[in-house]
């Protein structure tokens, strides 16, 4: 075996296409017990930007339209009424970003591996030349190989579901922040959809609160929170948490008695779903990784040293900038009194105002 990888989620399972691709003899680590059937589906809905979207086009695994809602208008609004509107006409661009249903692309996914004869799915982990480690943030073989986890909680949990609205979204993706919570809503079901995506992150405390609300009430405060743009909100899933971290590996590669091993996707990175970066980032981890090991000296062996720490020196760069960036913003968002809400909102306007910045402000978050 060349490749073995541990964890069979959307960043491992791309990572396995990738590899077989390269005729690579791929095992995949995807124990029954943590299939998805197992549990309950994600009710979650991601926002793939462009790169995310060619590489899953790539490997034929990219929704159909129902299922990768593209968005034309993006809306951020924040307490006192300042603002930003980002349009993909005027940036000359077919979409800011896609918004994809993740049980489906988990699902295209799933049945593409099963048909690639390169891989073969295990149990248990296989000695490899390599060992990719895509098991999620709370990776456990990450802490067997004795690396470091920097985690830094954010006193807020995401509350994710799916609301059937009584108005078409006509893909427009809407952002309120307000007092420090931000609640995003994602248009789902295609051009002319009329449901979305919600992730609202709150405090601890007011998550629970959500939480016990009946799905009646839960609405009523949805619908108060997007300042009823989308009329009246049904609840059409069920509601799911996450407590949310930034999140950094130390090291991102090192070699053991056995091989190599690299870390990609959550087990190397978290950061805020605000900027909704998180699988953008683990795809771009893998790409990079698939690219390095396509491009390689033939004499080079997939767990070379030089390799891996070309891995780790590109993706950790491109980690750095955009969990920073996406720090600061929640940073900025979670300060309380007048004169930061005042600030927000001069600057706010003044982004929507000013052409340049805001083309330079979506182009970083699209192409990342
Ligand atoms: C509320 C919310 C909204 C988000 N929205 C966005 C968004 O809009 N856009 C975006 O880009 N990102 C978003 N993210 C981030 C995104 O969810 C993650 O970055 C992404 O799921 C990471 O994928 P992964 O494959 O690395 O890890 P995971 O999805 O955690 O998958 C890890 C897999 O490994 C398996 N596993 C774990 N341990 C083992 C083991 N020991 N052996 C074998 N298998 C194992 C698990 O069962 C799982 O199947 C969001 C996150 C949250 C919480």
């Amino acid at each position: 075996m060349d490749v073995c990888i541990r964890g069979a989620g959307i960043v491992g399972r791309t990572l396995a296409l990738l590899l077989a691709r390269e005729r690579l003899r791929v095992g995949l680590v995807a124990p029954s017990t943590q299939a998805p059937a197992a549990s309950r589906p994600d009710v979650r809905a991601y926002a793939l930007n462009l790169a995310s979207k060619n590489l899953l086009e790539s490997l034929r695994c990219w929704p159909s339209a129902a299922a990768a809602t593209p968005v034309l208008h993006m809306k951020v609004s924040e307490d006192l009424g300042g603002g930003v509107n980002f349009d993909a006409a005027q940036l000359g661009t077919e979409a800011l970003t896609w918004i994809v249903d993740v049980p489906v692309l988990e699902s295209q996914l799933a049945d593409a591996v099963r048909f690639q004869p390169q891989i073969e799915l295990l149990e248990t982990p296989a000695p490899a030349a390599l060992t990719v480690v895509c098991e999620g943030k709370a990776s456990s073989t990450r802490a067997e190989f004795g690396v470091d986890f920097e985690v830094t909680p954010y006193a807020q949990h995401a509350i994710a579901a799916r609301i059937a609205c009584e108005k078409p979204h006509e893909q427009v993706a809407r952002q309120w922040f307000a007092q420090g919570e931000v609640l995003a809503f994602l248009p789902l079901g295609g051009a002319a959809g009329n449901s979305v995506a919600i992730v609202w992150s709150v405090s601890p405390e007011h998550a629970a609160k959500l939480l016990q609300l009946s799905p009646e009430d839960f609405c009523l405060e949805l619908q108060a929170t997007s300042q009823h743009c989308l009329g009246q909100l049904m609840l059409a899933s069920e509601r799911a948490v996450w407590p949310l971290q930034k999140a950094q590996a130390r090291q991102w590669t090192g070699r053991t008695a056995a091989g190599a091993w690299a870390l990609a996707g959550d087990a190397a990175h978290n950061v805020h779903p605000l900027a909704g970066q998180g699988l953008n980032m683990g795809l771009a981890d893998v790409s990079e990784l698939a690219r390095l090991i396509r491009e390689r000296d033939y004499w080079r062996s997939v767990g070379d040293d030089k390799l891996l720490r070309r891995y780790e020196r590109s993706r950790k760069a491109g980690m750095l900038s955009m969990a920073t960036a996406t720090d600061g913003l929640q940073w900025m968002f979670s300060q309380h009194g007048g004169a930061w809400a005042t600030l927000r909102n001069w600057g706010m306007n003044r982004v929507d105002r000013s052409g340049r910045l805001k083309q330079w402000m979506a182009r970083q978050a699209m192409d990342f």
